[in-house]
């Protein structure tokens, strides 16, 4: 049997990072975190172990305490106010988050009409929204902008989506609009991931996505190999029935952006104790 693992699998970038400053903030003390770091039980319950606390909201962190903001950003007023009770903040807000923050924030400013090409409750578009001070549109596919037209628009993304779904969206806005300033957001991430998923795919017999099942990034994975191969997606090597898989020559191996490493590690472990190799 041949196991082929995506290079690609794994914590991306931000997640990496800010795992890396979770872990060097529990050290100096409790942390609170507003909502879980990352989409991983697993992940989750060991920094809860090393001290970081999942909360709700800011009532739930007392003053002077250490809190964290996570990869996707936190809505311009939650910081303000995070600020304003004296908090001491960790911000792991990826950096390609704040990058998409301060353009919405500049079209804004400026005077354009902010197109936020995204999905509205996702934590991150909700964080872009506030930094338009409320007046962007939120949209997530070109026949949102119906009968719109504009004198002056600005079109942002939220991170992870696609670029050929962004540029259609932007052909249509283009249409609609007398000047238009397009900043492309979209982190590479999450593309090159799809992309190498289906690489594997496509050489591979049978596909096993590994991720929380609770990981937008990952179950869109899943959703993308399954289409291709026969797949499974699971959350931790001991849900794997390694006895079904003996017809099969080659297994591909993929994993979300919020992955660990062990838990790909133990995966491929799993597979190489039953089959040999
Ligand atoms: S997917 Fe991209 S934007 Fe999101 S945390 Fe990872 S590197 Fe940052």
């Amino acid at each position: 049997m041949e196991i082929i693992v995506s290079s690609f699998a794994g914590f991306c970038y931000g997640v990496q990072r800010a795992m890396e400053m979770a872990a060097r903030a529990a050290g100096k003390g409790p942390v609170y975190s507003l909502g879980p770091l990352i989409h991983n039980p697993r992940a989750v319950k060991e920094l809860e172990e090393r001290g970081v606390k999942v909360v709700k909201n800011l009532d739930d962190v007392p003053e002077g305490a250490l809190v964290l903001f996570r990869t996707h950003g936190v809505e311009k007023e939650t910081e303000e106010e995070a600020r304003s009770r004296n908090l001491e903040i960790v911000d792991t807000t990826c950096p390609f988050v704040k990058n998409a923050q301060n353009k919405a924030r500049f079209l804004h400013q400026k005077g354009y009409q902010v197109l936020i090409f995204g999905e509205k409750m996702h934590p991150e578009v909700r964080s872009l929204y506030s930094y338009t001070e409320g007046t962007a549109r939120v949209m997530n596919s070109p026949d949102e902008l119906e009968d719109a037209t504009f004198k002056k628009a600005g079109v942002v993304s939220q991170t992870t989506r696609n670029n050929a779904a962004f540029s259609r969206f932007c052909a249509e806005a283009v249409r609609r609009s007398q000047e238009l300033r397009i900043f492309n957001t979209i982190c590479l991430a999450t593309t090159e991931r799809q992309e190498d998923a289906v690489r594997i795919a496509r050489q591979a017999d049978f596909m096993i996505v590994v991720g929380g099942k609770n990981s937008a990034n990952t179950r869109k994975l899943f959703d993308i190999v399954r289409e291709i191969k026969p797949a499974v997606h699971v959350e931790s090597a001991d849900e794997l029935r390694v006895d079904e898989l003996t017809k099969y020559d080659t297994i591909g191996i993929t994993a979300g952006a919020s992955t660990p490493d062990t838990s790909i590690r133990e995966l491929t472990s799993r597979l190489k104790n039953y089959f040999g190799g």
